[in-house]
């Protein structure tokens, strides 16, 4: 199991006492497939990729990343598991506006260390900044600034930066809620094609339920409380 949520409670300072975001949540991703969280605003949804990502420290329950049980690690143990393991797309894109689309992913080699930065590992990031790019349908926008590109060309590339270090686990937050419907259902067919192809656990949380029936698992979250509505049919 690349992702593993053991009885996850997580609780914020509200005022005087405590608000409840998650409340006893379990949740297993094997690597490959795809689970997509639905629920109201305010549910939940937003704090469980939090923790998923080791952003936030649950109060109790597991959270196991790639094999590791992150209640073990420290502040620097978590960001190197976030650097290496870990891919997070958040709804805005946040591309650095000078740098060209290859660049906000070769940057990220850069970020996460590891081989040295001599001319071969800068070329090695460089082959698999275009080999991503391509994966997500952008091989020939690889040179375009941010404001060279479409709402939905920004989110692809934003989504071929999380996948740059080669992450078991990939956490994504409303990838389509500044898309139109066409644009919203190609980028989830993006996401299970990717899955599948870079044997990620996919975590997407979602507004919109259109679409949903190519994922391979479909979870609401109401109160902090993790449900499966209707069990899945049986494939005969
Ligand atoms: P969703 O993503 O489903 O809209 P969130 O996970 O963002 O929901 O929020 C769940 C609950 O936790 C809400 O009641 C929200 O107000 C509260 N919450 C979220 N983040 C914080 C925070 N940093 N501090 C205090 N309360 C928070
Ligand atoms: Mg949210």
């Amino acid at each position: 199991m690349s992702l593993l949520l053991d009885q996850v409670t997580l609780t914020y300072p509200d005022g005087d006492g405590r608000v409840t975001a998650l409340d006893s949540v379990s949740l297993a991703v094997p690597p490959g497939t795809l689970t997509a969280v639905v629920g109201p605003s305010g549910s939940g949804k937003s704090s469980l990729l939090a923790v998923a990502a080791t952003l936030v420290t649950p109060d109790r329950g597991r959270v196991v990343v790639a094999g590791t049980d992150t209640g073990t690690l420290d502040r620097a143990g978590r960001a190197a598991l976030r650097r290496t393991r870990i891919g997070i797309v958040f709804q805005q894109p946040n591309l650095l506006p000078s740098l060209t689309a290859a660049e906000q992913l070769v940057v990220m080699a850069h970020l996460s260390g590891g081989s040295g930065s001599g001319r071969g590992s800068r070329g090695a990031a460089r082959a698999r900044a275009l080999e991503l790019l391509d994966a997500v349908g952008l091989a020939d926008q690889a040179g375009r600034r941010p404001h060279q590109l479409s709402g939905g060309q920004r989110q692809r590339v934003n989504i071929a930066r999380a996948l740059m270090n080669d992450p078991a686990v990939l956490l994504v937050d409303e990838p389509t809620s500044a898309l139109d419907h066409e644009r919203g259902a190609a980028v989830l067919d993006l996401l299970v094609m990717l899955t599948r192809a870079r044997s990620t656990a996919t975590v997407l949380v979602t507004h919109d339920r259109a679409h949903l029936d190519r994922v391979d698992r479909t979870v609401t979250v109401m109160d902090g409380r993790l449900s499966e509505p209707r069990p899945r049919p049986l494939r005969l």
